[in-house]
C-alpha cells in the first residue's frame, strides 16, 4: 500500500480546523493540526508534510511570513486559507510560495478538489537548493550547510560560494567571480579575492579543507565534491 499523504493543518479556529481535518481524513490523508506559527514550523520539520493547509490569520504570526519560513526547508505544497477576498490579493501580490488559496467559507467538495489537484501536480524539485558533495547551498535562505551543520558566512563569502556552486562542474574565472561578487566597479587586486577564498575554505573546510574549492592556476576556481570522512 502506498504511503499515506501527510497534511499539516495550521489553523487557530477550532471549528475550521476540525472541518478541514475531517475532510482530509475522509479522503484518506494522514493529518496533524496546530494552531500557531511556532508549532507549525516545529511540526513541519518533524512531520515533513506533503501538503500544508495554512490559515492566513494566526495568533502569533502572519500566514504569509510563515509560508516564507516554511519554504526555507520544506517543499510541501501550501494551500492558503483566506477569510476575505482582499486577502487573496495580498497572497497573490506577494508571491510567497503558496501553491493555491481558498477563500472561506468554502465547500468540502471544493476544498478536496483543490487539494487533489495540487497533489497531482508534478513537484519541481527545489531549484533553491544545490548540493556539492556534503555541501548544501540554499540561495534563497542564504544558508550553507556542511555535513549537516549550518555554517555562518559573511555576505561576500556567501556570494562567492553561491557563484561557484551555480555550475559546480565548471571553472569560474577570477574576473567573472569578481564581477559577480563585487560588481564591475571593482579594481582592487586579486589579493582581496584570495583572502576571502581562504576564509571561505577555512569555514566550509573539514577534513579536507581547501579541497572543496579547487584553484585552477591562471584561470579561477572550481568546486570539488567532498564528503567529510572521505580519506
Ligand atoms: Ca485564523
Amino acid at each position: 500500500m502506498a504511503e499515506q499523504v501527510k497534511v499539516l493543518v495550521v489553523e487557530d479556529a477550532a471549528d475550521a480546523a476540525e472541518l478541514v481535518t475531517a475532510l482530509l481524513q475522509g479522503g484518506g490523508y494522514d493529518t496533524r493540526v496546530v494552531g500557531d506559527g511556532e508549532s507549525a514550523l516545529s511540526t513541519a520539520r518533524a512531520y515533513q508534510p506533503d501538503l500544508v493547509v495554512l490559515d492566513l490569520g494566526l495568533p502569533d504570526t502572519d500566514g504569509l511570513e510563515l509560508c516564507t519560513s516554511l519554504r526555507e526547508f520544506s517543499d510541501a505544497y501550501v494551500v492558503m486559507l483566506t477569510a476575505r477576498d482582499d486577502e487573496v490579493d495580498k497572497v497573490l501580490g506577494l508571491k510567497l510560495g503558496a501553491d493555491d488559496y481558498i477563500t472561506k467559507p468554502f465547500s468540502g467538495r471544493e476544498f478536496m478538489a483543490r487539494v487533489g489537484a495540487l497533489l497531482r501536480r508534478p513537484r519541481v524539485p527545489s531549484a533553491s537548493e544545490r548540493t556539492v558533495g556534503d555541501l548544501v547551498v540554499r540561495p534563497e535562505a542564504r544558508q550553507v550547510i556542511v555535513a549537516g551543520t549550518e555554517v555562518d558566512l559573511t555576505k561576500i563569502e556567501f556570494d562567492i560560494l553561491d557563484t561557484l556552486t551555480e555550475r559546480p562542474d565548471q571553472v569560474v574565472p577570477r574576473t567573472a567571480l569578481r564581477e559577480r561578487v563585487w560588481g564591475t566597479e571593482f579594481y582592487a587586486d586579486d589579493h582581496v579575492v584570495d583572502v576571502h577564498i581562504a576564509n571561505l575554505r577555512r569555514k566550509i573546510g573539514g577534513p579536507q579543507k581547501a579541497a572543496r574549492i579547487k584553484t585552477v592556476r591562471g584561470v579561477g576556481y572550481r568546486m570539488a565534491e567532498v564528503v567529510a570522512g572521505d580519506a
